[in-house]
């Protein structure tokens, strides 16, 4: 009989957004006239900008024409896309090839491909809390992991430590959930330790576009020695309303080598054998987020979900709850008042003043006694929930 990949049957059961929905139905059949207000959730809810859409549709008629019509494209990316990326990293004063940027259906497609370039009996550094993903996808190929805890004292932005050392380094900043961002010398300390130990940074910028602080790196990549240690996954969900059209990039330098192999020549024979590219309409769709009218577009989509933000920590700090994040991040990371776990504030607040969020306990064991909420709701919802909080908490 086959044998299967029995590490599957190591995951925990992804139990959180289901366990989530299922409260919140309950609660509503039990209280019908009640308005439910979720700020759980970490998807987008405005449309993607007029440039994006008239880019589509433009695709979409080049594709109805036999003059225009286009076939496969290029597995790494469609050169048009490539290079429109890697000149927005030349713009921000990063220099990068064109053929370093790799195109993508999205992060999570990316965090858990790019794991085929590493052997199995390497070990993952995963910061805590984390999304989950980081964790499930190295359970799945039996790797070691090796948990990095973070909390209040260190703003949850841990330096490394010769204790904790791993062949895999994963870093998210902006992060999830803790809306917490690396500055410049603390992500240095990072790239320099990947450096002396010959580790690879897995940096995920998938929040990178809601940083508004110019001293905070957006990037890795302009980090002096990152060239030599870490691979960027971005994503465009976040920053221009991509989650259910799906389309990333993933940055990896040429001199990025271990062992006597390029990264970089691993990935695109990886690619050239386990894809047919990304859609040439959702790659067209996606160039236009970079053009001067894409940008300035998605700005205000980015405005929108950044006064969500400043509204609900206006109402943490008048009632004086511990949060961080928020400001350079579409999530706000709160310590749970009067010593309530995750859960007991997730009920506390849903039958009380019927706000959701998500527990903290949710991404591993260091989110206890921590709440997360989303910017990416509504302005009338966040208004309201902000108000109710104000209420319950003051
Ligand atoms: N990385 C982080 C930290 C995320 O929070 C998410 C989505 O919420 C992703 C990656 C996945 O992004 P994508 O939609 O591009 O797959």
């Amino acid at each position: 009989m086959i044998a299967l990949n029995r590490h599957y049957a190591d995951l925990k059961d992804s139990y959180l957004f289901a366990h989530i929905a299922q409260k919140v139905s309950a609660y509503q059949r039990a209280n019908p006239n009640k308005s439910i207000l979720r700020l759980g959730i970490g998807d987008v809810t405005l449309p993607l900008c007029d440039a994006v859409i008239a880019a589509l549709h433009e695709a979409v008629n080049e594709q109805a024409a036999k003059e225009s019509f286009k076939g496969y494209q290029p597995e790494c990316g469609a050169p048009f896309l490539r290079q429109a990326i890697a000149n927005h990293y030349r713009a921000h004063g990063i220099e990068l090839k064109d053929d370093e940027v790799f195109v993508s259906s999205g992060a999570s497609d990316e965090l858990g491909d790019i794991l085929d370039l590493f052997d199995r009996s390497s070990s993952a550094l995963v910061i805590e809390p984390a999304y989950p993903a980081y964790v499930d996808a190295n359970v799945i190929a039996g790797r070691r992991i090796v948990h990095l805890p973070s909390g209040r004292e260190n703003g949850f932005l841990p330096e490394p430590s010769e204790e904790v050392q791993a062949d895999l380094i994963y870093l998210c900043s902006p992060n999830n959930p803790t809306g917490a961002v690396f500055g410049k010398d603390q992500l240095q300390r990072w790239v320099d330790f990947a450096n002396e130990h010959g580790s690879v940074i897995l940096f995920d910028a998938a929040y990178e576009a809601f940083i508004e602080d110019d001293n905070l790196p957006r990037s890795i990549m302009g980090l002096d020695g990152a060239r030599s240690c870490a691979i960027e996954i971005c994503s465009l969900s976040k920053t221009a309303g991509f989650t259910g059209t799906r389309a990333g990039y993933t940055v990896i330098p040429k001199e990025l080598v271990r062992g006597g192999m390029r990264l970089n020549d691993m990935w695109v024979r990886n690619r050239t054998t386990k894809t047919n590219g990304v859609s040439y309409v959702l790659q067209k769709g996606a160039a236009a987020v970079f053009t001067p009218e894409g940008q300035r577009q998605i700005q205000e989509n980015l405005r929108y979900y950044k006064e969500n933000a400043r509204i609900l920590m206006q109402a943490l700090d008048e009632v004086g709850v511990w949060y961080c994040g928020g400001k350079n991040a579409p999530y706000l990371w709160l310590e749970c008042p009067g010593g309530m776990d995750s859960w007991q504030f997730f009920d506390y607040l849903l039958s009380e003043i019927q706000v959701v969020g998500t527990p903290g306990a949710g991404f591993g064991s260091c989110g206890e006694g921590h709440f997360r909420f989303s910017t990416f709701g509504s302005r009338e919802n966040t208004l309201e929930a902000a108000e109710r909080l104000r209420t319950l908490l003051a």
